[in-house]
């Protein structure tokens, strides 16, 4: 999308709190502390900044350590992996020392994106088996970016036998893969497209999806949910998707909310 669309208008409050599971406060034309309030005031709690690269990931920490409401994900995007093959041993020290920080809650985004395909897949499946080591040892959860690669995730995930949480950003499957994710007890965490009316599929997902599996994220700046498609995404627009999951599910939104934020501390650990 473009990044001069303007940004989307805010959202009713929630009637309860939840967090953003996934977002890029790097990319926004807002700054974090506009962007922060705004989503205070909707009823958007915290939220999980993400790297895609290294100066991403670098940026994502440092803006936790610096504002309590936000945390931070740590990992080279399976489309940045090919670029960086030559030094893959000191980038990925390098995502392991910033892993290993307080304010670093997960490894990620890191996964397998097969749609692009900028990068082979075998040298993105070396990456990401590096990055699941990486949250082994730093005992931080998993966000996995999966485009157009779910067997091979999920083939990668069994062999790897990871323990800490494993999340499913950008939900992508249908009600097959949400019903080998639930039987894993790995999470999804869905994003703004489960409002578009083409998603059906994604709204079988999100209706046998548990809903102690489930999270919400906008992956700001991109996929703003109805009814602000084609402005700037923002935390805040997360509001809409809580309230769209929470129709699909017959649940009350402030129900749900609850259990999505304590979801949030059992993944993240526990909010500042
Ligand atoms: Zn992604
Ligand atoms: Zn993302």
């Amino acid at each position: 999308m473009s990044r001069r669309a303007p940004v989307a208008p805010p959202p009713q409050p929630l009637p309860g709190q939840v967090f953003d599971s996934h977002t890029h406060l790097d990319m926004l034309s807002e700054p974090p502390l506009e962007v922060l309030r705004s989503a205070r005031a909707a009823g958007i709690s915290q939220v999980v900044t993400v790297g895609c690269d290294l100066e991403s990931s670098r940026w994502s920490a440092a803006c936790a350590a610096e504002h309590r409401d936000v945390y931070a994900a740590v990992a080279i995007h399976p489309n940045e992996t090919a670029g960086l093959n030559s030094r893959k041993e000191e980038v990925l020290a390098e995502i392991a020392g910033l892993a290993a920080l307080p304010q670093v809650r997960a490894v990620g985004e890191t996964g397998l994106d097969y749609y692009r395909d900028s990068s082979p897949p075998k040298v993105q499946q070396e990456w990401f088996i590096a990055h699941i080591e990486i949250a082994r040892a730093a005992g931080k959860a998993l966000m996995i970016h999966d485009r157009d690669a779910h067997d091979d995730v999920l083939e990668l995930l069994r062999t790897c036998d990871l323990q800490e949480s494993i999340i499913f950003h950008c939900f992508s499957g249908g009600a097959e893969l949400a019903k080998k994710c639930a039987e894993a007890g790995y999470l999804m965490s869905f994003a703004g497209n489960v409002t578009f009316p083409s998603a059906g599929s994604l709204r079988e997902a999100a209706a046998i999806a548990p809903a102690e599996l489930i999270l919400v994220e906008t992956d700001a700046p991109f996929l703003t949910p109805a009814p602000n498609r084609g402005k700037e995404n923002a935390p805040a627009q997360v509001a809409h998707t809580l309230r769209a999951i929470a129709e699909v599910k017959k649940m009350d939104v402030a129900e749900l909310a609850a259990i999505v934020m304590a979801t949030g501390e059992r993944v993240f650990g526990p909010w500042r």
